[in-house]
């Protein structure tokens, strides 16, 4: 026995699954999940000596690599300052300035503890600042856990097959409306027959839950103008997006100004941290200023606080978007070169430094789509790569992310190891 596979027999006795996080399992690619002990720049090894060229980027918060110096350093410093307070402190006041500067939108933000948080709280909000009850979700987009969010969504879910969940009530989904991803017409059939009750449009802005899939030309600008006139809240799920696309996320690239934005894995610079934000007119209705309840033990926690600072201030200098963007479309381009040496069909779908690699002709735009890839196909060249020393999310309908500590060798590296696991995925068809 490894040393991971007596830590996964373990773990299994006491944690459901034997993980945290249900896709941490490996349930969608079979086998034992490798325990990781330490990561460094665009690297992690497990507990049996094993590295790995990381793409999974601990599922997108890790856009400088594992242990920046700076993120490091700023963390340091913090504990020694204490780790909590449950009052306000100067981090909140400094990562909120670098927010509201930086994502084009946002005039106040409130910061949670994860993603989830953030998305559950901008609905809350959404419905508490519009009277109304009713959202329209995408499908394929996962916006975290909360029940009314849980309704074909991406991600996990996707990969375990579970139907929403039991556990969600019928009522709390009965608010829940959906429609296919970059269809603007069924978000137009939805407004026709819910406009009235419709409080919010919720959607990742580039989707990465179910894969990589990127907005058609025209479509979030048709959800912006379609919100508007219907009187609906239209919110940016930036949670991935946000400082992975550009320092101004989604909605400085594609120039949409969304009413709400939900922020969350990159701006905690690797620590727990959501956050979600828009116009002040808006956040003026979260208590205490307004009547919208929603507050966290641990929010605003100094050391996430410091590490999102260090984090954004990395970000910000010259040059950092322009070679995560050179890096990634020259490994994309690498695989896409290996897969066609090997005969095997891929799509692959990329957006600044995020990127899927489905296992079929494709084009993949919408759920459909990507659920049409070849699972099975996927697997195998997930566990190819593996056993050459490249950790990719271990699911097909995820998000590989590089980041700015990946090296050219890394990549020449991945894609050598591509080239051999795609012939054996060819030879095995
Ligand atoms: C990861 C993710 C979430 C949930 O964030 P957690 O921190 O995992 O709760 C929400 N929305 C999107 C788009 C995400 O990718």
């Amino acid at each position: 026995m490894t040393r991971s596979e007596e830590l996964f027999a373990r773990a299994q006795r006491v944690i459901p699954g034997g993980v945290s996080s249900p896709v941490r399992a490996f349930r969608a690619v079979g086998g034992h999940p490798p325990f990781i002990v330490r990561g460094e720049g665009s690297r992690v090894s497990d507990a049996d000596g094993h590295s790995y060229i990381d793409y999974l980027g601990s599922w997108g918060p890790l856009i400088l690599g594992h242990a920046h110096p700076d993120v490091v350093e700023a963390v340091r410093e913090a504990a020694l300052r204490g780790t909590s307070y449950g009052a306000p402190c100067p981090g909140e006041v400094e990562l909120a300035e670098r927010v509201v500067r930086l994502m084009p939108s946002m005039e106040k933000v409130r910061f949670v503890s994860s993603g989830t948080e953030a998305a559950m709280s901008a609905l809350r909000l959404a419905r508490g600042f519009t009277g109304r009850n009713k959202i329209l979700k995408l499908e394929g987009c996962y916006h975290g856990h909360a029940d009314s969010l849980l309704v074909v969504a991406g991600s996990g879910v996707a990969t375990l097959g579970i139907p929403g969940s039991p556990g969600v009530p019928a009522g709390t989904v009965a608010d829940t409306v959906t429609a296919p991803y970059n269809d603007l017409r069924a978000v137009e059939e939805v407004v026709s027959v819910h406009g009235r009750d419709l409080a919010a449009v919720i959607v990742e802005p580039v989707a990465g839950n179910m894969g990589c899939v990127l907005p058609s030309p025209g479509y979030l600008g048709g959800l912006r103008e379609i919100t508007r006139r219907a009187g609906a809240l239209l919110i940016f799920d930036e949670v991935i997006t946000g400082f992975r696309l550009g320092l101004g996320g989604a909605q400085a690239q594609y120039r949409i100004t969304p009413d709400l934005t939900c922020l969350g894995k990159i701006i905690g610079g690797g620590l727990p941290v959501g956050a979600y934000g828009g116009r002040g007119q808006i956040m003026g209705r979260v208590a205490p200023e307004g009547p919208v309840y929603q507050a966290g033990t641990l929010s605003g926690n100094p050391l996430a606080m410091a590490a999102g600072c260090a984090a954004l201030d990395a970000l910000q200098r010259p040059g950092v978007y322009e070679r995560l963007g050179a890096l990634a479309r020259r490994l994309t381009d690498g695989l896409a070169a290996a897969a066609k040496s090997a005969g095997v069909d891929v799509t692959i779908n990329r957006a600044a430094s995020m990127f899927t690699v489905f296992f079929g002709r494709g084009p993949v735009t919408d759920y459909a789509s990507a659920k049409a890839s070849d699972t099975a196909r996927f697997a195998r060249f997930f566990h190819g790569m593996l056993r050459r020393g490249v950790y990719l999310p271990p699911a097909q309908f995820e998000s590989a992310f590089v980041s700015f500590a990946h090296t050219d060798p890394d990549l020449e590296a991945t894609v050598r190891a591509a080239g051999e696991a795609l012939a054996e995925v060819a030879a095995q068809a």
